[in-house]
């Protein structure tokens, strides 16, 4: 018998574990998974962006879904204790753009071992490729787990951080949503957010590996502007992908018509691009048109370019009259991609949707329909931008979790 079983190795998992430990409770922290963190290993492409630099306010700025719910969880575990927490363990931070921090080293092992270290030394049991079938509730109560194999560990509190539905292979198959609705709590359907899009316009496939930098990308929803952010991007063999556009996803929501509109130059406005181009026409004013935009334009983007202005690309640029240059110019201030859905949601760099926030009491995660059952991370319905917010949101709400606060205790 424990006091408390965790379910889930991922951040919020081995953060409630952790806590739940650091009080004296003789926990069990169970994966299904051969080692912890799976997820965690893929972040921030190998590195991990694991929190952000920000003030406390800005973090929830950038939660897109179910800020509130999430006030005392970010005001308990902030972002500064998470550099706090990781420096305790060992582990150097670095900031780099826009806040995000990353360990120093550059990798996401890192961050790994020293959560692995929290657990060590609270004496957290951890039991791997161990998956959990069932919750097992006792009168209205949670009295632990079943595990795949039928054996039945029982305990005082169950943590469920089972993680999302993207990237299954990972670990994250959705496994705590089954578990939470058929103990009676409302599942908002899941859907993927930072997410790369998919369009059919042709030019798609020619432009495939393609990553464009310093873009404005604009998204329109039923043709009004909606969100515009500058950044990077990449072409992808069905759509498009990269940080801007895996941001602007979060605000494609279904049933509704999109398209984005690539701003290939955005630090020049229309009149300042126009002289630009009246000077490159210049300098190759004897070459055709197809030859006079290798100052501008990635080569590959360049007949794609062309085909959208609609000007005869065997034109010589000296030629091309006023007209066609402002065409030209819009083409390379708006170039416009029909966005026909989000991408599989396997792909998703987060699950939107997940356990209702109504069902869960913010500041202990307790579940309000089963006591001594708590909830944390991606497994809730919440999610973030990019930029270290989820594994922000993962942290805090474990370290709440982990503090096994409980309605029953307050009354
Ligand atoms: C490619 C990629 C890059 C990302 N980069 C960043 C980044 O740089 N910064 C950032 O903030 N966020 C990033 N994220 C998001 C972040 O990884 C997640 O939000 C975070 O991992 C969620 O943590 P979690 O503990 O809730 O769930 P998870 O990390 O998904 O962990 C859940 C765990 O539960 C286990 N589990 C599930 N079901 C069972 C079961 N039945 N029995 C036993 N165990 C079970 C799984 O094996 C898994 O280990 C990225 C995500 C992806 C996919």
């Amino acid at each position: 018998m424990y006091k408390v079983v965790v379910i889930g190795g991922g951040p919020a998992g081995m953060m409630a574990a952790g806590k739940a430990a650091s009080q004296g409770n003789d926990v069990v922290l169970l994966d299904k998974n051969e080692k912890l963190g799976k997820k965690l290993f893929i972040t921030g492409k190998g590195r991990c962006n694991f929190t952000n630099d920000c003030d406390v306010e800005e973090l929830f700025e950038n939660v897109i879904t179910n800020k509130k719910f999430l006030y005392s969880a970010f005001y308990s575990f902030t972002n500064m204790d998470t550099i706090a927490f990781f420096n305790q363990m060992g582990l150097k931070e670095k900031v780099e753009r826009g806040g995000r921090v990353f360990p120093a080293s550059d990798k996401s092992s890192d961050v790994i071992k020293a959560m692995e270290r929290y657990l060590a030394h609270n004496n957290v049991k951890v039991m791997l490729n161990t998956g959990v079938k069932d919750l097992l509730i006792k009168d209205g109560k949670a009295a632990g787990v079943i595990l795949d194999n039928g054996e039945e560990l029982l305990a005082d509190k169950v943590i469920l951080a089972t993680g999302g539905v993207t990237y299954p292979q990972t670990g994250s198959t959705g496994d705590g949503l089954d578990f939470a609705k058929k103990t009676g709590h409302s599942i908002k359907k899941a859907h993927g957010a930072l997410i790369p899009l998919v369009s059919e316009d042709p030019f798609i496939k020619e432009l495939q590996g393609l990553s464009l930098r310093n873009i404005k990308a604009t998204l329109f929803e039923s043709g009004k502007k909606k969100r515009d952010l500058f950044g990077e991007m990449i072409f992808t063999h069905f759509g498009i992908s990269g940080p801007v556009i895996l941001s602007l996803s979060s605000y494609v929501k279904e049933g509704k018509k999109y398209f984005v509109e690539i701003d290939l130059k955005p630090a020049l406005d229309i009149k300042t691009l126009d002289r630009r181009l009246q000077r490159d026409f210049e300098k190759y004013s004897n070459k055709q048109f197809k030859n006079s935009l290798d100052d501008l334009l990635p080569q590959r983007l360049i007949p794609v370019v062309i085909k959208m202005s609609g000007i005869d690309e065997q034109k010589r640029a000296n030629q091309i009259s006023k007209e066609e240059r402002l065409e030209l110019a819009s083409v390379l201030k708006g170039l416009k991609i029909t966005v026909k859905s989000k991408a599989d949601i396997k792909l998703g760099i987060v699950t939107s949707g997940g356990i209702e926030t109504k069902d869960i009491d913010p500041s202990t995660m307790e579940s309000k329909k089963i006591s001594g059952l708590y909830f944390a991370g991606e497994v809730i319905d919440v999610d973030a931008m990019t930029g270290g917010f989820n594994l922000q949101i993962a942290f805090s709400t474990g370290y709440i979790a982990g503090l096994l606060e409980s309605r029953e205790d307050k009354k």
